[in-house]
């Protein structure tokens, strides 16, 4: 008895000390989450998310709300600056001399998590106590990209995710696109926003994507990728695999209970235990990728869907927190990282146009190093026709020295070149070109350049549809040759900081460029590539003459 009252001693004054120190501090009820409200039950609407950015704007004097652009069906796609002092434009943030970080939520608008957590950290950084967080950066967050489709909510949407949420929304935007494929072609007008309104406006050092897996049982809370920018600069996907990721790996088990381990997925016909996994690839139609030929920082961030939705949204909170905690520390020394990539990506072109190779088309290979994986283990047998089959057991288990297909190696390389020049009848090019921030000269006066053309003797179209596309692939030789170009025709310098995206977009044999997605199609197609060689209208020099 005497024992049990001391216990109950101690337990009220713990509670007291907490009290004291304003740690459960109650939140008024209209900053509760539509997930916590209804048990997880529930995943909030667009209406629901801009009912709880009010409420966080009315309480927070460190909050700047405005708009990335509007969705098909008309919805404003909130854009939350938290800046301490506050700061409402680009222009006050660079003055600030605060490093920004962005993170997006509900690019596919099943996947909830992001959604959620961004609304709960909001709540945590701007009132909670988090607000260290903003002691050294600018966070950016988008928590619903994906708005009009968030709003179909039904059942079995996302069966991986065992209805938990019970209803959510559909993948693709309401105009049929999956935001994560268009990167390169724009069509989205939620890309449109996020690179004229975020990555170009406000310049962010790092972009991170939350989603939720589709498959594999692997043993992880969240998996993660950094940007697969192979043409790119290597410094900031160095930082980001060699430094921050690892760091995260510890923080967020010893603050969170999280397992992080890298994204990928094994498949069961290799036999097990498994001895590789599998990423995704290096398009930069995906933004994360694409933010390294941009040169900066990319993260994917993508939860455990087997896990039920509390578990979810906890795994990818501490994520997102514990990427914050370290931009915070660290986020000016990626901030330096990627300005000298940017400039080395300059002076790359400056030194070296016309001399070296970069990759154009790639494939996917092991990283150097294995690791061990942790996964839910599996129980092969021989069913009746004699067939091997695997059993998911609910036991995690860890398998050392497990290949990592996550890297990428050029299979087609082209030449550097110092820029490129489009005749003015690809005003749609050059008009693009801009739209990805890209700087594009109308020539006053006619200039003349030593490079080369390239002569496209096929275009094949894939035979299926993939976004609304017959994506094409040009084969052909690059042939020497020195051109003169006129008064109105477009000049794209490559001395810029967007070089390693303009070569990746112009380049006619790359795997994910402006060819690839039919811009240059109609053209090559009236000239009658089907019956003789057509010259790739854009020209490559590497000399001015
Ligand atoms: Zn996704």
């Amino acid at each position: 008895m005497a024992i049990n009252i001391i216990r109950f001693l101690k337990i009220a004054l713990l509670f007291l000390c907490i009290q004291a120190n304003g740690q459960v501090k109650p939140w008024s009820e209209n900053l509760i989450t539509i997930p916590e409200k209804s048990n997880y039950q529930k995943t909030s609407t667009y209406a629901d998310v801009m009912h709880f950015i009010e409420a966080i704007k009315s309480k927070s004097d460190l909050v700047h709300l405005e708009f990335m652009g509007k969705s098909k069906e008309g919805k404003d796609i909130p854009l939350i600056i938290m800046a301490n002092p506050k700061i409402s434009s680009p222009k006050e943030a660079k003055d600030s001399g605060k490093p920004i970080m962005y993170v997006q939520g509900n690019i596919h608008a099943g996947e909830v998590e992001g959604k959620e957590v961004l609304q709960q950290l909001m709540r945590d950084i701007l009132l909670g106590k988090k607000k260290h967080l903003l002691d050294n950066q600018i966070i950016i967050f988008a928590p619903i990209y994906n708005t009009d489709s968030n709003d179909k909510m039904k059942k079995g949407r996302r069966p991986s995710q065992e209805d938990s949420p019970v209803e959510v929304g559909i993948r693709a935007n309401s105009q049929g696109l999956d935001l994560n494929r268009d990167g390169i072609k724009m069509e989205a007008f939620e890309t449109q926003g996020l690179i004229q309104n975020v990555l170009l406006k406000w310049d962010p050092e790092m972009l991170v994507d939350l989603h939720t897996t589709n498959g594999t049982w692997h043993g992880y809370g969240v998996t993660y990728a950094p940007s697969y920018h192979y043409a790119g600069e290597k410094a900031p996907y160095d930082f980001t695999w060699n430094t921050m990721l690892p760091s995260i790996v510890k923080s967020i088990d010893k603050n969170y209970g999280v397992k992080l381990g890298p994204y990928g997925g094994y498949s069961l016909r290799q036999g097990w235990p498994t001895k590789a996994i599998y990423t995704y690839n290096h398009h930069p139609r995906y933004i994360v990728n694409q933010m390294g030929l941009r040169n900066k920082v990319g993260i994917l961030s993508e939860a455990f869907a087997h896990d039920r939705f509390y578990k979810r949204m906890d795994s990818t909170y501490g994520f997102v927190a514990e990427i914050l905690e370290f931009t915070n520390i660290n986020g000016r020394k990626m901030a330096a990282i990627n300005a000298k990539a940017e400039q080395d990506a300059i002076a790359n072109v400056k030194q070296n146009a016309g001399k070296i190779k970069k990759g154009v088309r790639y494939k996917m290979v092991p990283l150097e190093e294995k690791f061990t994986l942790r996964t839910y283990d599996y129980l092969p047998f021989v069913n009746e026709e004699g067939y091997t089959k695997h059993i998911r057991s609910g036991k995690i288990i860890e398998i050392p020295n497990v290949e990592n297909y996550s890297k990428f190696e050029a299979k087609v390389s082209s030449t550097l070149p110092r820029g490129y020049f489009l005749p003015k009848a690809m005003k749609q090019i050059a008009d693009h070109l801009k739209k990805q921030g890209v700087e594009v000269i109308e020539l006053k006066k006619s200039k003349r350049a030593v490079g080369e053309v390239f002569v496209v003797k096929s275009l094949k179209n894939a035979s299926r549809k993939f976004e609304g596309h017959y994506m094409a692939i040009l084969e052909g030789e690059f042939v020497p040759k020195t051109r003169t170009f006129k008064k109105g025709d477009y000049w794209v310098d490559m001395a810029q900081p967007l070089s390693n995206l303009i070569f990746y977009m112009l380049e006619p044999q790359s795997d994910d460029g402006l060819v690839t997605w039919n811009f240059f199609d109609a053209y090559f197609k009236n000239k009658g590539i089907s019956e003789k060689p057509v010259i790739y209208p854009v020209f490559k020099y590497y000399k001015l003459k």
